[in-house]
């Protein structure tokens, strides 16, 4: 038997290690789909340093989707009224590159647009970049991390000088407080979740606190839950600080030498008192005090977010005051502390690196400096001023774009907007207008192919080699280990053909993929996000690596320097002898023998003066709150057993006999009033559309408020699409939509 193939899970951000063996080989007999044919074999990869061998219930079935509805040729039609013809590779990318020509010559460049996925691979996100900001000219390519993570992407950017979660898995062991808000851990990141439960269980003194609406499976195992009403993150959390503030609970040496901006937030901190924060959370106020007491009581406190904090119209806000938190107690750099984000996908962490957000450029870099620009103008060798200085378009603007006619055309690769965009009535009437949409995917069908002119078929996890980043800046070389079906490309493949039918051969002259990372590290170089010792033959060889990675250090090339090459201890400069001695003190719990995995250590943060910032927020609540109309918030989730919107686990038996179809869940209260009973047919309006769900009555979700699952598609139900209902206000910073709560009116049918 030969050995196992080492990979990366390619549904969430957890990043967990796999190891793949060939059917043949698997040696298990009953490794079979609900056809009867024999699967390759997939467990947890015990040497992965995030996951240590532990894989959830999609990581374990993933082996099952691997050939059912794939898509295996290039596909074509002339209106969106006609059915789909097979056609060449040839024919499909001519079609293509003269659409390009045409849309640049009547609209300009800023007519293409391109909505790709945290689902690709590093590789395929720089060579999309390169070609989209690089080569046409314009920023607009937008990824479904706009959807996801891009409020933390803004809060770290203005707190800290720039993108990157300070924390790393290890700290969930390490912690003595666990402050959990708008993530359900326990579906969503399972393999993070079980290390931080097996934590909390063993250790009497750890404590966690879990902030949701709902009791989530996370919130059950909370020593405190906080229910509060949805839109009062802010209140809450401010109201933790006034407690502490008026406690003295507070880093004095840490806020006056690493910090600036303190006085203004205690100007605002000092409004909420805790009377009020709790009248206004909806929760009692000994829960508040003793949130805050949990906080000043602990050494180490890491904060844990996803969704509920970033799916927000005031998510960037959100996530500074929970930061705001870290930096008036000096939880951050220390072991077990820190602001931790939950990635949503894969590698959303290898997209924001290699700029794959309409805003951003390679390597942490900013569209609006123009030294970043002139410097990737110069690494591709392209004239000065061939990057455009403006940001691109969201991907909600991309919809809006197609509606007013400035987009004329639309690759969609590797993410589904038919089902995970807000507002979906516009969503789909807009991708209708659409003049020229390509989507390019592993599976067809699925919903966004619908309203596509051109179908490519890419090569998916297993049948191209790359690398992924996951939630704590570990790199994973996921090798190939199978062939793509049919005529199946990887998407990194595709751009570059496209690239050099444009004419930019040489730009987009790469053998393989291994070069195409070598280009890409390269330009890391000195930048907070440096993975220049980085290269696909040092993953194969040395397995998972943690960035920041120098290049310098690697050099070397011996095992041994592995920790220090990659750990991520930001040395205090060699010449100021006085910050080493102020320093040398900040960090009540630095342990030296621990692995350097955390930012920040030394206090010192990459803006421009070396200090983090305070923000000072008032919050404005949601969006669109209940009104007499509108009576209930909708609150969407995921579950455990899906990903996303079901591309690959609507194809998996086991996971569809779990879950099969979307619901509706509602407090008794609420149940009672509008005389419903478990399994009866709800109807739900919301001011933009109208969806139906079954009814689950539970005291899980508070009274008011109702939530259902984002995951079915119009492919697998006929009237459960939650974002049917959802609305696209967006954080005015992140650009993040509020996918998480609108104001619904709800009727029994
Ligand atoms: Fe995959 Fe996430 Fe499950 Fe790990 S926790 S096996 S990365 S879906």
């Amino acid at each position: 038997m030969s050995e196992p193939i080492k990979t990366l899970c390619p549904y969430c951000g957890v990043g967990c290690g796999l190891e793949v063996l060939p059917p043949a080989q698997s040696g298990k007999a009953t490794n079979r789909d609900d056809q009867g044919n024999l699967l390759w074999s997939v467990r947890g990869d015990r040497s992965h340093p995030s996951s240590k061998g532990k894989v959830c219930i999609k990581g374990g079935t993933i082996a099952e989707s691997l050939d059912k509805d794939r898509l295996k040729y290039p596909m074509m039609r002339d209106s969106l009224d006609q059915e789909f013809r097979r056609v060449s590779w040839d024919d499909a990318l001519s079609r293509i590159v003269n659409r390009i020509q045409e849309v640049r010559h009547t609209r300009g460049a800023n007519g293409i647009c391109m909505y790709g996925s945290g689902q690709f691979q590093t590789e395929d996100y720089y060579i999309a970049q390169k070609l989209l900001k690089g080569c046409l000219g314009t920023n607009n390519f937008d990824a479904n991390s706009r959807l996801c993570m891009s409020s933390a992407v803004a809060g770290y950017i203005q707190s800290f000088g720039s993108d990157g979660p300070p924390a790393c898995y290890d700290d969930l062991e390490l912690t003595d407080c666990a402050f959990l808000i708008g993530t359900n851990t326990a579906e969503c990141h399972p393999i993070v979740y079980n290390r931080l439960r097996m934590h909390h269980k063993k250790n009497r003194k750890v404590k966690m606190i879990v902030v949701d609406p709902r009791e989530t499976k996370t919130a059950k195992d909370a020593d405190l839950h906080l229910a509060i009403q949805p839109g009062t993150d802010m209140d809450l959390l401010n109201g933790i600080a006034h407690l502490l503030l008026r406690w003295g609970e507070i880093d004095s040496f840490f806020i006056d030498e690493c910090t600036q901006g303190f006085s203004n937030f205690v100007q605002v901190i000092q409004q909420y008192p805790p009377e009020l924060v709790a009248r206004r959370c909806g929760i009692r106020m000994d829960h508040l005090e003793e949130a805050a007491r949990y906080w000043a009581e602990s050494d180490n406190v890491l904060s844990l977010w996803s969704m509920g904090v970033n799916q927000s119209s005031e998510g960037t806000a959100k996530v500074r005051t929970i930061i705001n938190l870290h930096l008036m107690t000096g939880n951050i750099g220390n072991p077990g502390s820190g602001p931790f984000s939950l990635t949503g996908q894969p590698n959303a962490m290898g997209g924001r690196e290699a700029g794959g957000l309409s805003h951003i450029l390679p390597g942490y870099r900013a569209v609006k400096n123009p030294n970043h620009r002139a410097e990737l103008e110069r690494a591709w060798q392209l004239p000065e001023g061939s990057i455009n200085p403006t940001p691109g378009r969201d991907a909600w603007s991309m919809i809006t774009g197609l509606e007013t006619g400035d987009v004329g055309l639309l690759w969609v690769a590797a993410t589904n907007p038919a089902v995970s965009m807000p507002d979906l009535v516009r969503t789909k009437k807009a991708l209708l207008k659409s003049p020229f949409t390509i989507v390019q995917d592993a599976y067809y069908p699925m919903e966004t192919a619908s309203y596509a002119h051109v179908v490519l078929p890419a090569a998916q996890w297993g049948e191209k080699t790359g690398t992924m980043t996951n939630s704590e800046r570990v790199v994973t070389l996921c090798s190939k280990f199978r062939e793509a079906p049919g005529e199946a490309r990887p998407d990194w493949e595709i751009f570059a053909e496209v690239g050099r039918r444009l004419g930019f051969t040489e730009e987009f002259d790469f053998a393989n993929s291994a070069q195409v990372y070598q280009e890409f590290v390269r330009l890391t170089k000195d930048r907070p996000c440096d993975m220049s010792g980085l290269s696909h033959g040092r993953l194969r060889q040395q397995g998972s690596l943690q960035w920041p990675c120098p290049l310098e250090e690697s050099q070397n090339n011996q095992l041994e320097s592995i920790a220090l090459t990659c750990d991520t201890q930001r040395n205090i400069s060699q010449n100021d002898e006085e910050s080493k001695g102020l320093f040398s003190n900040l960090f009540r719990h630095k342990d030296e023998t621990l692995p350097g995995k955390r930012l920040y250590t030394d206090g010192r943060f990459n803006t421009p003066d070396g200090r983090a910032k305070f923000s000072a927020f008032h919050s404005k609540g949601l969006a669109e709150p209940a009104d007499p109309a509108y009576p209930f918030v909708l609150t969407t989730g995921r579950l455990y057993e899906h990903w996303h919107t079901m591309t690959r686990t609507g194809r998996i038996a086991k996971i569809m006999k779990k879950q099969s179809q979307p619901f509706l869940e509602i407090h008794p209260k609420d149940a009672a009033k509008l005389g419903v009973e478990e399994e009866m047919m709800l109807e739900v309006r919301s001011r933009r559309g109208m969806a139906r769900f079954p009814v689950r009555i539970t005291k899980a979700i508070v009274p008011g408020t109702v939530f259902v699952p984002m995951h079915w598609g119009a492919l697998w139900t006929d009237n459960g699409e939650a974002n049917l209902l959802t609305h696209p206000e967006a954080c005015p910073i992140s650009l993040e939509p509020e996918l998480k709560a609108c104001a619904v009116h709800l009727t029994p049918i």
